[in-house]
């Protein structure tokens, strides 16, 4: 069935989000503050709306792909009131599961229905139609937003109520940025001792240091041809954006006492790569600051 969509925030992620939609055969109405992202959707089909409440005015649904929560909440406060009673909000950004909640009970307060729906898998996802997408929110909700988040992704899973998808987000990239920094460590003190990346990545790949951080995106060259490591350590998944995951995740464990020892170093060790030689690297790249930090040649 064809819907009038709504996408408001046409970078990276949500130009080809929006585009796929297009391909879809949706109608998208789309808006971004930045006008050369609005003519790079206009070229896949997006439709110009002029601005975010006239993008709304008539959509069974909105999209929106923001940098940060402070923008979906600015967002919310100036469109909620344009939309249908009863439209459903889908932010797919990645924000404070404090955040998607506060935008949960702004939608409810006018009327409106709401799902946290953030992604994983990048650009190259985004792309190819292969984003992962966990959301938070009713079942009758999901259920709507299912065929349509098919159309941007393989997979969505329903994680909870309000901000139960963000709460997956931070919660997996936990994993992902720990494992990340741990694989790095063991390649340089592998390297110390003399052992060569492919030994201990031919034993590691095949014991129980197995993981996607040393078998999918392996920070060393050779192992793995298809990781960022051996294309100079272009992303793939920005340092810069784990270094904002591993922050969120710090900071919903800060405030609900939770002591993850690990997350709050790794949040450390991604923000101050992020902020220096990391600042355009994949996250894969920190192995070179760890190399670095241990006397080595980055
Ligand atoms: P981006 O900066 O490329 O895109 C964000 C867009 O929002 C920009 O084009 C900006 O101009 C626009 N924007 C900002 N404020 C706006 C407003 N008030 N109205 C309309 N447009 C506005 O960022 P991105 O890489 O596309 O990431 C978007 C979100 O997806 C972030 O929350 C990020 O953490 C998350 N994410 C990114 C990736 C990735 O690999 N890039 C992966 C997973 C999740």
């Amino acid at each position: 069935m064809t819907t009038t969509l709504a996408f408001i925030g046409l970078g990276h992620m949500g130009g080809p989000m929006a585009a796929n939609l297009v391909r879809a055969g949706h109608r998208v109405r789309g808006h971004d503050t930045a006008s050369e992202q609005l003519a790079a959707a206009a070229t896949a089909g997006v439709e110009p709306a002029g601005s975010a409440a006239r993008a709304v005015a008539d959509a069974d649904a909105v999209f929106t792909m923001l940098p940060a929560g402070r923008h979906v909440l600015d967002l919310y406060q100036d469109v909620l009131a344009a939309a249908r009673p009863g439209t459903l909000f889908v932010d797919c950004s990645t924000i404070a599961v404090a955040d998607a909640r506060t935008a949960h009970d702004r939608a409810a307060a006018v009327g409106m229905r709401m799902l946290d729906a953030p992604v994983s898998g990048g650009v190259v996802g985004a792309e190819a139609g292969t984003l992962t997408f966990m959301a938070g929110g009713g079942p009758d909700e999901f259920a709507e937003a299912e065929p349509l988040l098919a159309a941007m992704g393989r997979k969505s899973v329903h994680c909870g109520g309000p901000g139960a998808g963000q709460a997956a987000k931070i919660c997996n990239n936990m994993i992902l940025g720990i494992s990340m920094i741990a694989v790095s460590e063991a390649f340089v003190l592998g390297e110390s001792l003399g052992l060569t990346p492919q030994a201990l990545y031919d034993v590691a790949a095949t014991s129980s240091g197995q993981c996607w951080a040393l078998t999918t995106n392996c920070p060393v060259p050779g192992p793995v041809p298809t990781s960022p490591a051996n294309h100079d350590y272009r992303p793939g998944f920005a340092a810069p954006l784990m270094a904002k995951d591993l922050r969120l995740a710090a900071d919903a464990a800060r405030s609900g006492g939770v002591r993850t020892e690990l997350g709050l170093r790794a949040a450390e060790l991604y923000q101050a790569y992020a902020q220096g030689a990391g600042a355009e690297a994949d996250f894969s790249g920190i192995v070179r600051d760890i190399r670095q930090r241990s006397g080595g040649q980055a």
